[in-house]
């Protein structure tokens, strides 16, 4: 065997991992999305009720130097795919030189995020410098009326603008658009004309019971898969070899390709490598958990890296099979805001 060559370093996860984190399950969690706030400058029906949210106080949310020491300490773990989520990132001031930390760290191998696109025009150029592995862009429709309608904000051209600065920038995109129950084919078809011209990814996804009230049960009449095979007959799909949260389709004639997410149906548990922390800092081992470890109060109490590092193991060796069971198991009168979660 060779010694690696300088200036050729082993990946970070092999080089700094310290031992894995799987669950009970045999599933290895190589995967972290922090919601770094809950406030966001949209207010998406399916993410935040009509009456509006109470934000949480400031001082709730876990500061960005906290924020930075799970990092760090998970990421020693193999979890060194980070995802920056909310709310909306942007709304919280310092997100990017708190980025720029991230990605700093030798056991952080790929950073990403997620974001509405309303602010993300003016970031994107340092986006580009800090090497962004992915932008998720949500965007659920091309017309404005609709878009107000969705998000009961009339914001669609600041988004339309980002999606093409991220084209012209070739930055890797992925765009997320929720199908809700009242998406016309039309819709879904005129935001396929993005992944046809376009190398990006176009994910379909199912809304979940995250809209903060608790009479808004998703209703799939017809399964979103046979309905995006009916509307694309030619579309194949495609084996990654990764655990994935969308299944991939290619396209013949298409420059980029379409997902499909199926977190109502919850059909990519078997496979989960994700945990998240909310921005006050509850871990989540399963988005329909009521959160299992209250990290903030362990940070605020002094506890030290390795009491930590149990606790996150504990907590992960008794993850439910899959996101039905964790439901029937942790029912609350009223559903979240997906915004106080992460997506
Ligand atoms: N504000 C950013 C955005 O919208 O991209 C990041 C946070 S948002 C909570 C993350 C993702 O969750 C978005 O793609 C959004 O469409 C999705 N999402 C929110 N509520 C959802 C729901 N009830 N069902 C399915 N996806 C949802
Ligand atoms: Fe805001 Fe994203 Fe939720 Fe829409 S989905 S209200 S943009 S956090």
């Amino acid at each position: 065997m060779t010694a690696p060559q300088r200036g050729n370093p082993l990946p970070h996860s092999r080089a700094h991992r310290i031992d894995s984190l799987t669950d009970n399950y045999g599933r290895q969690i190589t995967y972290l999305r922090l919601a770094i706030t809950d406030r966001c400058n949209l207010r998406c029906r399916y993410c935040m009720p009509l009456c509006g949210v109470d934000f949480v106080p400031h001082a709730e949310m876990l500061s960005f130097e906290e924020l930075e020491r799970l990092v760090r300490l998970l990421s020693a773990l193999g979890l060194s795919k980070i995802r920056i989520t909310g709310g909306e990132p942007f709304a919280r001031r310092d997100c990017l030189p708190f980025m720029w930390r991230l990605q700093g760290m030798d056991t952080v191998s790929s950073l990403h995020i997620t974001t509405n696109g309303v602010k993300t025009l003016r970031y994107l150029d340092e986006l580009a410098a800090l090497g962004i592995a992915g932008i998720n862009l949500s965007l659920d429709t091309l017309d404005r009326n609709r878009f107000q309608q969705i998000s009961r904000r009339d914001h669609l051209a600041e988004v339309l603008a980002t999606l093409d600065g991220c084209i012209v920038r070739r930055l890797p995109l992925k765009i997320n658009a929720v199908v809700l129950e009242d998406t016309t084919d039309a819709e879904i078809l005129a935001l396929a004309e993005l992944p046809e011209r376009h190398p990006l990814c176009l994910r379909f996804i199912e809304k979940m019971p995250f809209s903060g009230t608790p009479d808004v049960r998703p209703q799939t009449n017809r399964s979103l898969r046979d309905r995006l095979h009916h509307l694309f007959p030619a579309m194949l799909p495609l084996v990654t070899g990764v655990p994935a949260t969308a299944r991939l389709y290619a396209i013949p004639g298409f420059a980029g390709t379409i997902g499909l997410i199926e977190g109502n149906s919850r059909r990519f548990c078997a496979t989960c490598n994700k945990i998240r922390i909310t921005p006050t800092g509850m871990l989540k081992t399963c988005l329909y958990d009521n959160g299992v470890l209250d990290l903030k109060a362990m940070l605020r109490s002094n506890a030290a890296d390795h009491e930590i590092t149990a606790a996150v193991r504990a907590v992960v060796s008794h993850r439910y099979r899959d996101g039905l069971a964790t439901e029937a198991n942790c029912r609350r009168a009223t559903p979240p805001t997906m915004a106080s979660i992460g997506g």
